[in-house]
């Protein structure tokens, strides 16, 4: 089959370029600062409240009523966001819909972390979404999360991003003594119990027992102002440490960590910015847990979705349950994650015809799933003819793809979520190589592509 989409690099002039490489800075600094859902979240809620949006919630306490126009966000525990631009039609005609998630895969200290051993302090881990173990070790790690004390206060933590900041990281064996290791299946040279954070390895004076122990207890009390015990309510994250980076000579592509699913949130929260005067309701959804199945009050799983949008109801033209159904199986919707870029590196688990290119534009998967499209939401035709004219319209340079060769693996995202209120839903996003390892690598060329063809869904659909 003939490739519809050229390089979309071939098609900007110089005005373009400058378009793509100045909304890729921005993408780079968001991804530099918000590398945990709550900073996702509490970056994005920042921007948004620039561009005009107000909290729901509080509108919800006062008595206030929605109209179009109006720009509105809610807060789920501050690891999932909803924002809405109300428009002028009946909501119950239904909404359009961006989702993504702000999880991504990492490291998360365990609820009792610290301890010593051979006079080396150690934070134990227990790893979050799909990590290839063996990639963590020998890198520079920060730690990013909060603290929650018994009377509530909340301590944030960021370590190991400033340029003076320390860093930590997990240890692995010399290559000299490694012949045991080397003979180990790649599931098992890097087991889950050893991915321990070093972080100190000095004594505190006139301590006898776990002096190093001591020494970090006493360091993270006189500077963060909390203890041992205040772990058991922490929420601390172990990421790559440093800032997300131009990638290639030609500048052409960004390396950053945590870029699934944050590269579609980011996308599809700028898309919002750039609509107004609209005819139906828009919502754009960031989401938590998907990598653990989206499951939680803060996953696509919660009700907190179908919820918001009662309260939407409500406060624009009066709730009842009917509205709500209606509205919702007449929605459409682009449930946005990254896909697997094909990598010639390792060609034997694509499918050439059916693979995402980077510099193609966004990707399309009609469906996901493995083993015969087990678990897969698979979106319809006429709905994906309807996408493919609105992306031609606004020039989207777009691509479909399957995740890898037929029995080769598979994933899942949370279309399939979204499709339960019967409404149309097909997976879409950016082309990512190195998905799931601590650097992942993506085209500045898809990522403008992603955010235009969100733009032309938003206004078209
Ligand atoms: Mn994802
Ligand atoms: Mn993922």
């Amino acid at each position: 089959m003939a490739r519809f989409t050229d390089n979309a690099w071939n098609k900007y002039d110089e005005k373009d370029m400058k378009e793509v490489f100045d909304f890729c800075d921005g993408y780079k600094d968001f991804m530099s600062k918000c590398k945990t859902e709550r900073e996702c979240v509490i970056e994005a809620i920042k921007i948004a409240e620039k561009n005009g949006y107000k909290d729901l919630n509080e509108m919800i306490n006062k008595g206030e009523k929605l109209q179009a126009g109006d720009k509105v966000y809610a807060n789920n525990m501050g690891k999932a966001l909803a924002l809405f631009i109300i428009g002028k039609e009946k909501i119950e005609k239904g909404l359009k819909i961006l989702g993504a998630h702000v999880d991504s895969p990492r490291l998360d200290l365990k609820q009792n972390p610290l301890y010593e051993d051979t006079e080396l302090a150690f934070l134990d881990t227990h790893y979050y979404g799909g990590v290839k173990k063996y990639q963590w070790v020998t890198l520079p790690l920060a730690l990013h999360g909060i603290v929650v004390k018994k009377d509530g206060t909340k301590i944030d933590i960021v370590i190991g991003e400033d340029e003076e900041d320390p860093v930590v990281g997990i240890s692995d064996l010399l290559i000299h003594l490694a012949a045991d290791q080397m003979d180990k299946k790649g599931a098992k040279v890097i087991e889950g119990e050893d991915l321990n954070v070093l972080i100190g390895s000095m004594p505190l004076k006139g301590k006898e027992k776990d002096a190093v122990k001591e020494n970090i207890l006493k360091l993270l009390k006189d500077k963060y102002d909390f203890e041992e015990e205040d772990f058991l309510s922490a929420e601390i994250e172990i990421v790559p440490a440093g800032r997300a980076r131009d990638y290639g000579l030609d500048r052409s592509m960004v390396m950053a960590y945590g870029q699934d699913d944050r590269v579609c949130s980011y996308a599809s929260l700028m898309a919002m910015f750039e609509i107004e005067n609209i005819d139906k309701t828009c919502c754009c959804l960031l989401v938590d847990k998907e990598e653990v199945g989206s499951i939680g009050a803060t996953g696509m799983e919660s009700k907190f979705f179908e919820n918001i949008v009662a309260e939407v109801i409500e406060l624009k033209e009066g709730y009842n349950d009917l509205k709500l159904r209606r509205c919702l199986t007449n929605s459409k919707m682009l449930s946005s994650d990254v896909s697997a870029a094909f990598d010639p590196n390792y060609p034997s688990v694509m499918e050439k015809k059916n693979s995402a290119y980077f510099g193609k534009g966004i990707v399309f998967n009609k469906y996901t799933g493995a083993r015969g499209k087990s678990g897969c939401n698979d979106a319809n035709a006429e709905y994906i003819a309807e996408l493919r004219n609105h992306m031609e319209k606004y020039d989207v340079s777009y691509q479909t793809a399957e995740l890898g060769k037929v029995d080769q693996g598979g994933g899942g995202t949370i279309a399939y979520i979204l499709a339960q209120y019967n409404m149309e839903v097909i997976d879409c996003g950016v082309a990512v190589l190195n998905m799931h390892s601590p650097w992942e690598i993506t085209s500045k060329a898809d990522i403008f592509e992603t955010k235009k063809g969100y733009v032309a869904f938003l206004k078209e659909a």
